[in-house]
């Protein structure tokens, strides 16, 4: 790893206030933070010769003792399907990678919260590495720009979901300043709070934190009893029983016009039977909520299956005549592993068959 020797001011770390905290000692007119805000995050900019509005003088001063801590070492795997997946390496020389994907009109985003995950969900590959670290907020900020960068004029990410490597509500303070920043329409990126998704495994306790931000929320359930959630879900579930999660569900102050997600991986023979779907109709009755299935990503070395086409038509039948809003989620990027659950191995990365261009910016 290399370490981080850098003692210059990196301005993408800091909050709105922050920046006019140290923009005033310098003497500055005050507008200035929001135009190096708006410069940061709006214009993309990497360097501060870009910042026309600003003076040479300004411009010298924040060249010598200042920095932007972007990365410039990007790796793009590209699958046949269009989805584009990005392999940042950070500074300290850790990966994170985030997925870019392109539904009809939409461009959705993934997002990685941690390098490696605080949990070890037998499903999900980015589970193996255990944690390395959170991201801070830059870095989490970082993978938005970097995609915005790669796309043409007039293409935008429209939607944000925090579902790419590590538990989101357990590196909360840094998620809930990125989404400060993402939402921001005077100076940050100005999405809509309803075009961002934040997806937990299921830290009860952190889940009514989450109202505050205004964003979607998402819980990835996969289990419809302790047992099961506990073999599949070990981590999350000796934090939380299922009682405790559903419990914080249900306390959770869904907006008017808004429901829950429950995320709902189908591994063949484990959670797919009749008896599952039949218990999960009980568990969510009462909540306003949608399920989102997802068809197991195999990746080298997990014991699970992705069940058959049938198995899954008549799982998420069953769940339509409990009267459970339900969609099937088509995995995208497969072919990258950059589909759900498949993130953080680099060195499979290489390994892949290559049918994708890579580059690097
Ligand atoms: S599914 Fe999510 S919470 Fe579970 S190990 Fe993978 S990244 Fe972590």
């Amino acid at each position: 790893m290399t370490p981080q020797t850098d003692s210059r001011t990196n301005l993408l770390a800091l909050t709105e206030r922050e920046m006019a905290a140290f923009v005033s000692p310098l003497g500055w007119p005050s507008y200035r933070a929001s135009q190096i805000l708006r410069w940061l995050y709006q214009e993309r900019a990497r360097t501060f010769a870009e910042m026309s509005n600003l003076s040479q003088k300004e411009r010298e001063y924040l060249t010598t003792s200042c920095t932007i801590a972007r990365t410039s070492d990007v790796q793009i795997l590209s699958s046949q399907d269009g989805t584009k997946k990005f392999v940042l390496t950070l500074a300290d020389g850790n990966q994170v990678e985030c997925v870019l994907i392109p539904d009809g009109n939409r461009l959705t985003l993934c997002l990685s919260t941690q390098v490696g995950c605080t949990l070890d969900c037998g499903f999900c590959l980015t589970g193996t590495l255990g944690l390395q670290r959170n991201l801070r907020v830059h870095e989490i900020i970082d993978q938005i720009l970097l995609a915005q960068d790669q796309l043409g004029t007039g293409e935008r990410v429209t939607n944000l979901v925090f579902m790419g490597m590590g538990e989101p509500l357990a590196n909360l303070d840094a998620v809930a300043d990125a989404v400060t920043r993402l939402t921001n329409k005077t100076w940050g990126l100005g999405f809509s709070g309803r075009r961002i998704t934040i997806s937990t495994a299921g830290l009860a306790s952190r889940i009514k934190d989450v109202a505050p931000l205004k964003v979607n929320l998402a819980i990835s359930l996969n289990a419809t009893t302790d047992a099961l959630r506990h073999q599949l879900m070990p981590a999350a579930n000796q934090l939380h029983s299922l009682d405790a999660l559903l419990a914080a569900c249900r306390a959770y102050p869904v907006a008017e016009r808004e429901r829950l997600t429950f995320e709902y991986v189908l591994l063949a023979d484990v959670n797919d039977r009749a008896e599952d779907a039949t218990r999960l109709i009980k568990l969510l009755r009462g909540l306003r909520c949608k399920v989102n299935l997802i068809a197991f990503n195999p990746f080298p070395g997990n014991p699970y299956r992705r069940p058959s086409d049938a198995a899954i038509d008549t799982f998420q039948n069953t769940l339509r005549r409990g009267h459970v809003d339900v969609y099937l989620r088509r995995s995208r990027g497969r072919d990258v592993l950059g589909a759900c659950g498949q993130l953080g191995r680099t060195e499979a990365n290489s390994q892949i068959a290559l049918t994708q261009i890579q580059t690097r910016c």
